[in-house]
């Protein structure tokens, strides 16, 4: 993509946190990089595969707070690039989802340096598929949103209530812990029934992976009560119920926890 040659630049998803989850052009990037610049939500089990001769940059983007401000991202990406080096520019989940991918794409074609974009298992499909919540389901959503709960600069949450209050559509916040309470009461307000089912999912496809169960209406005096470990996923709808109907049968998501469950149902 964008400017001619061989890409300099690769802008990689690396999923949402369980190395298994990276696509195998990811980790064939990954094991031929020279340089990486990673953010914070990238796993710490996804930074052993870096070959240790590669240089290894932290920009610490997680949830609009930046170690390095975007358009400094963007210069030291150009500027890698133009020392000759292969760079990866490691992203949590999707690059092209609540990412800012597109950001560093477009800087990048703009100062005419060859890129190329690496998609990812997003956060939406990696933690829902880990608690066996299905984004969609036969008579229980007929779609899916992703929307952010993460303010803007001028500390309002500009979402269309109105229309996001839809019971016939799975809803997925990304980076709305702080603002579930607000959230919660717009869309019922806006006319979303209070006992939609609604979970927060916290530390996805990771080992310390954990879900918070409840209601539109209790979820965010459930995740309040519970420490609840960063990043966290809110997903809010019907399918949520599906966990529970997977659960109750022999069969767990976790291969590992499947062989236990069979060997206890056995
Ligand atoms: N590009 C990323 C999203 C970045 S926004 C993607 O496609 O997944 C950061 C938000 O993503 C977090 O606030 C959280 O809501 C969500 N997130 C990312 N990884 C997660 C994980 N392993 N568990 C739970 N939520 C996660």
């Amino acid at each position: 993509m964008s400017a001619a040659g061989a890409p300099l630049v690769h802008l990689v998803g690396a999923g949402p946190g369980d190395p298994d989850l990276l696509t195998v052009k990811a980790l064939r990037l990954l094991q031929g990089a020279e340089v990486v610049v990673y953010d914070r939500l990238v796993s710490p089990a996804i930074l052993e595969l870096v070959p240790a001769g590669a240089a290894r940059i932290y920009v610490g983007k997680a949830d609009g707070r930046h170690t390095l401000p975007q358009d400094e991202i963007n210069a030291l990406l150009v500027k890698l690039a133009r020392t000759g080096h292969g760079v990866v520019r490691l992203k949590g989940g999707d690059p092209f989802i609540f990412g800012r991918g597109s950001e560093e794409a477009e800087h990048l074609a703009r100062n005419g340096i060859a890129f190329e974009i690496v998609p990812g298992v997003t956060a939406a499909s990696g933690c829902a598929a880990g608690f066996g919540i299905p984004l969609t389901h036969r008579g229980l959503a007929s779609g899916v949103r992703f929307v952010t709960g993460h303010c803007g600069d001028d500390g309002e949450l500009e979402l269309n209530w109105a229309s996001l209050a839809d019971p016939d559509t799975t809803l997925v916040v990304y980076m709305g812990l702080a603002t579930l309470p607000k959230i919660s009461r717009r869309l019922i307000a806006a006319g979303l029934p209070a006992d939609t089912p609604a979970a927060a999912i916290a530390n996805g496809t990771t080992p310390s992976q954990t879900l918070c169960r409840g209601t539109l209406a209790d979820l965010p005096r459930k995740t309040a009560g519970t420490t609840l470990k960063a990043p966290v996923l809110i997903v809010i709808g019907r399918v949520v119920t599906m966990a529970e109907v997977l659960d109750a049968l022999p069969w767990q998501p976790d291969i590992a926890i499947s062989e236990e469950r069979r060997a206890s149902h056995a």
